[in-house]
């Protein structure tokens, strides 16, 4: 999971169309009628121009081929609510609350939500009332930067790495950033065996792709060069790469290609 671009945004139409379905659950009165309200509206609304056009808008954040913007691996099908919806119906048609995700990350998801309320991390459950005010727990990849809370087990040298996800190095198990760490890992489950495996076949591909890039470079001329470059950065699991470059004065056999070429830091 990494950080996604702040800078895409609805066409004018389709977002006024968007705040207006907004500010039409914002003005029911009770939380539960806005809830009821929300659900059945999003329904109905699914496979409207504005919802196709927000999917295609939700697509340009994806990497590599459309792929989930949680596991970085399977397909993104689904609209997901960032804070769900059965919490928080206001949010049901803002833009900023929503995220291209699979089934199998959606659905882990689910309507798991918590907050800090004061220093304690408290799930928040359904009810007849909104949510206490409280300080997020989740790692909302819209807003946050994950690779501040996370770091991915790349082993001493990418083939012994197990690819699991851990709360950053260094932080006590008391901050608040391990425990937003350790919950968003638990209720995405990103450490599904599967996904350690996925990432790791990726790590092995991006050093091929070095290894290729030592061999061939003097030989390509600028275009090529640049070909190269954009389908190293249109590989799925962009994370993984994110770890090389921040942990790649630990890794020798790949600390020699950032010596020899600074640039790959760009890429
Ligand atoms: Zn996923």
């Amino acid at each position: 999971m990494r950080q996604l671009p702040q800078n895409i945004n609805l066409d004018t139409k389709y977002q006024n169309f968007l705040t207006s379905w907004e500010t039409e659950i914002r003005r029911i009165t009770t939380h539960s009628e806005k809830v009821k309200v929300a659900q059945n509206k999003w329904k109905s609304r699914r496979t409207t121009k504005t919802l196709e056009h927000v999917c295609l808008k939700l697509e340009e954040m994806c990497s590599g081929n459309r792929r989930c913007c949680y596991c970085e691996d399977s397909v993104a099908d689904e609209v997901e609510h960032i804070k769900p919806k059965s919490l928080y119906p206001e949010l049901t048609f803002t833009w900023e609350n929503y995220l291209y995700a699979c089934g199998q990350c959606n659905g882990s998801k689910n309507n798991k939500y918590a907050l800090f309320i004061g220093i304690v991390l408290t799930p928040v459950q359904p009810s007849n009332s909104p949510p206490s005010p409280g300080n997020d727990v989740f790692i909302n990849p819209r807003q946050d930067a994950p690779m501040n809370f996370f770091d991915l087990d790349l082993g001493q040298e990418i083939d012994d790495g197990t690819f699991q996800y851990l709360p950053k190095y260094g932080l006590s198990q008391s901050s608040v950033d391990y425990q937003r760490s350790e919950y968003t890992i638990e209720i995405l489950g990103l450490n599904r065996d599967f996904l350690a495996v996925g990432r790791k076949s990726a790590a092995l591909d991006f050093r091929a792709r070095l290894y290729e890039y030592q061999q061939k470079k003097q030989n390509l001329n600028a275009q090529q060069l640049q070909q190269f470059q954009r389908d190293f950065k249109s590989h799925s699991y962009p994370s993984v790469w994110e770890h090389i470059k921040a942990q790649y004065q630990s890794l020798p056999e790949i600390n020699q290609f950032f010596q020899q070429f600074p640039e790959i830091q760009n890429w």
